[in-house]
């Protein structure tokens, strides 16, 4: 056992609560991905946002392995822990730092995003060689990168100093329903005559790309040199109603779980005048896992009752705080300290979706699992 393992398992026993992933899973959206964007198209997978909470190690080390190109990634601590765990797939850092953090980029070997004149300038000659940045566009999604009708320009005056390498130019233009699929697909076309108008001129980086999972899950292919998929990596839809349905892509998370550290056993009844989860409780007895707030378990929303599975059944959440989720515990159902609960996934015929669970919340799926990656521990194995 290394000392890693030591203190995940030390972790596990102090607070038993976690997240399982289906690896495999992961693996097989990634190929589907290249099935459909064919041969000789790089697929850089996003893992921003903590993998978008499945654990950003894990996935990172499986796509890795998978042969990924690039990993993209909005979070420099992230960007280090990936380093940290020995991966040397190259790491794009989607837009986000200052220009004094240029070079603290380039010294870890991580690939900066330029989006206005600051960042271009500070990222310039970083080591004394030229520096590979990507240039980011805004085609009107309206968040960071150079505004459509400054691109050109923008970019062929970099591709004009001697210390700078533009490696790359992306746009990011997903979308959510019909309406937003027609506006992005206009967009997109101007970013392809971008494109064009810079290699008429005689500049053609190795990587361009504007395809991410909205548009991968409905079938686009284009003719860039590559395509950025987050959500459709982790069998997640970005798209609602009836656009496109996930299928075939998978649901990378396969469980959160817990460990019964309480049993409570209330038959002598409440103490007089007490409400708390007295009030709730259907049965005699309830129990308590260590997955709150500061976990990322949100409460259910008014209206809406939140469940965890045990023994292969359903049973009702009574409260969640702070830092535990307590729920009933019916008579006839044999409970020992240390069992584990599903809040997430299988057990036996009874299932508890991501979507499931994120409806109860009032949210979505990748926003629920975001929070609840940021709390718990992902397992690598188990
Ligand atoms: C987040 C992001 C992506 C991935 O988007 P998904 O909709 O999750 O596939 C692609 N490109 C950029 C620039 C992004 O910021």
């Amino acid at each position: 056992m290394t000392d890693k393992r030591v203190a995940a398992a030390e972790r596990l026993a102090a607070h038993p609560a976690w997240i399982e992933l289906d690896k495999a899973a992961l693996v097989a959206n990634l190929n589907e991905v290249r099935l459909r964007i064919g041969d000789g198209v790089q697929v850089i997978a996003s893992v921003k946002a903590n993998a978008y909470g499945h654990g950003i190690v894990p996935v990172a080390r499986a796509l890795a392995a998978s042969g990924v190109d690039m990993l993209a990634t909005g979070s420099f601590g992230e960007a280090m822990a990936i380093r940290d765990a020995g991966i040397t797939t190259p790491v794009l850092m989607l837009a986000g730092a200052l220009p004094s953090a240029m070079e603290t980029l380039g010294n870890h070997d991580l690939i900066p995003t330029v989006f206005n004149q600051e960042t271009a300038d500070s990222a310039a000659g970083l080591g004394g060689r030229p520096t590979a940045v990507f240039v980011k566009v805004d085609c009107g999604l309206g968040r960071v990168g150079v505004t459509l009708d400054q691109a050109f320009r923008f970019i062929a005056q970099l591709a004009a100093r001697p210390e700078i390498d533009v490696a790359g130019i992306y746009t990011h233009l997903s979308f959510k329903d019909a309406a937003s699929m027609v506006w992005a697909k206009e967009r997109l076309g101007l970013f392809y005559a971008l494109v064009r108008d810079l290699k008429a001129a005689g500049i053609d980086p190795p990587v361009t790309q504007a395809l991410a999972s909205s548009a991968l899950l409905i079938g686009w292919r284009d003719d860039l040199s590559a395509v950025c998929p987050g959500h459709v990596l982790y069998g997640l839809s970005p798209v609602v109603g009836d656009l496109a349905g996930i299928a075939p892509f998978r649901p990378v998370l396969r469980a959160i779980k817990a460990r019964v550290i309480h049993i409570g056993d209330h038959s002598a009844g409440p103490v007089p005048g007490s409400g708390g989860y007295h009030r709730l409780r259907q049965g005699r007895r309830t129990a308590v896992v260590p997955c709150g707030l500061n976990d990322g378990y949100r409460p259910a929303r008014p209206g809406q009752s939140a469940a965890v599975l045990c023994q292969s059944r359903r049973l009702a959440v009574l409260g969640v705080s702070l830092e535990h989720l307590t729920f009933d515990v019916p008579d006839d159902l044999e409970l020992s300290l240390g069992d584990t609960v599903v809040l997430a996934g299988s057990d036996g015929p009874e299932s508890i979706s991501l979507a499931e669970l994120a409806a109860w919340q009032g949210t979505t799926p990748a926003t629920a699992l975001v929070t609840l990656g940021a709390g718990l521990p992902v397992l690598d194995s188990y």
